[in-house]
């Protein structure tokens, strides 16, 4: 167990910087997940971590020692990517022992380790195998298990389940999750799916362009997003943004209503910010909000409806059981207004007070 910290951590390649001073701390023991879209710098961030990816400027610290300047095979951390990297000519056993071998590690203990690796990822029945003789799933857990063997202060994951069909994947993170409870090491996860990270995390990190946007926990950014690009990246379906006025505690929405907003501070022109669990349909009323509905998934016990207000702005409501509607109707639409979040529409923030 470790805790990690960064401290206004960045990195160039060449003139281009494309990590921008990120600070975080990271407790002991936690399952820490690095969430953002593609090219947002997950990867270079953990690779810093790693050892694998110099570091431009400012700290990495591993039980407080900073660790910039140590090798990564001396920093006591252990990587499982999403390749696997595996050796392909060599048994699971000999894929599991293979590191400890090279650091010298006496017989009777890495059959020890490999062993008890073995059995809690439930691979002992495969230890003659090839990596090519398995599923993608158990050549996955042979990729865990050589980090296991290591017993490495901290884990990190770089995509490791990206691979995997999406029923293993959810098996995979079931695992991973279970791994972590037992060990208890302090565990790093990249991940550009925003439902793995909120499945797994004690607590999500969201980086866009190189910058830390929110860290906290996952039901946290869920439910107090800092701004709105954490907003529309946490949770499914996205949320809606609407666009306003907002004066005199309330938003006037370009498309016609007039929503309560006193819990927020400001002035001026803002986006509404409400999920599509929290719009109910209404009828087509003077004031209500109306919804032109272009299509709609129904699933039996929940209904998804796609369609746009008057001034064009496209919405979704997700209402539970089955909603009868049909394409080109008209629905009003009403917004509940305790559960609704405010964005500057200049710069994003939230305007929670
Ligand atoms: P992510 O893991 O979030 O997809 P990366 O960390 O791989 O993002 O990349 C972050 C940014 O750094 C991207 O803009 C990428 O193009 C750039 N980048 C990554 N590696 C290199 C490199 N070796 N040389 C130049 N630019 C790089």
């Amino acid at each position: 167990m470790a805790t990690l910290e960064l401290k206004n951590i960045r990195k160039s390649y060449g003139a281009t910087q494309v990590i921008h001073g990120i600070d975080l701390d990271i407790p002991s023991g936690d399952f820490c997940v690095f969430v953002g879209p593609s090219g947002c710098g997950k990867s270079t961030l953990l690779r810093m971590i790693a050892g694998l990816e110099d570091i431009t400027s400012g700290a990495v610290c591993i039980e407080g020692e900073v660790v910039n300047h140590i090798s990564a095979a001396k920093r006591g951390l252990a990587m499982v990517f999403q390749s696997y990297a595996l050796y392909p000519h060599m048994s699971v056993k000999a894929n599991l022992s293979f590191g400890l071998e090279n650091i010298g590690m006496p017989r009777a203990e890495i059959e020890e380790r490999v062993m008890q690796a073995a059995r809690m990822l439930q691979l002992d029945q495969y230890l003659t195998r090839k990596p090519g003789q398995l599923s993608g799933g158990q050549r996955q857990r042979v990729a865990i298990g050589r980090a296991v063997v290591r017993e490495p202060k901290v884990f990190l994951f770089d995509e490791p389940l990206s691979n995997l069909d999406a029923e293993l994947r959810v098996a995979m993170r079931g695992e991973i999750g279970d791994l972590h409870r037992r060990l208890g090491n302090t565990m790093i996860y990249v991940t550009h799916d925003q439902v793995e990270a909120m499945t797994m995390a004690d607590k999500i990190a969201v980086l866009r362009d190189g910058k830390l946007e929110q860290y906290g926990p996952p039901l946290d950014l869920y439910n107090a997003p800092a701004n709105r690009f954490v907003a529309g990246f946490i949770g499914s379906p996205k949320m809606n943004f609407l666009p306003g006025e907002f004066r005199s505690g309330q938003v006037h929405l370009k498309a016609g209503s007039a929503i309560d907003a006193t819990a927020f501070a400001g002035a001026g022109d803002v986006e509404l910010g409400v999920r599509a669990n929290h719009l109910e349909i209404t009828d087509v009323s003077d004031g209500a909000l109306v919804c032109e509905v272009h299509s709609a998934e129904q699933l039996g016990g929940e209904t998804y409806i796609y369609g746009a207000l008057s001034d064009d702005t496209p919405i979704t409501l997700h209402r539970p059981g089955q909603v009868p509607v049909r394409r080109g109707e008209k629905i009003g639409v009403r917004v509940d207004a305790s559960v609704v979040h405010l964005f500057s529409m200049e710069t994003g923030a939230s305007l929670a007070t």
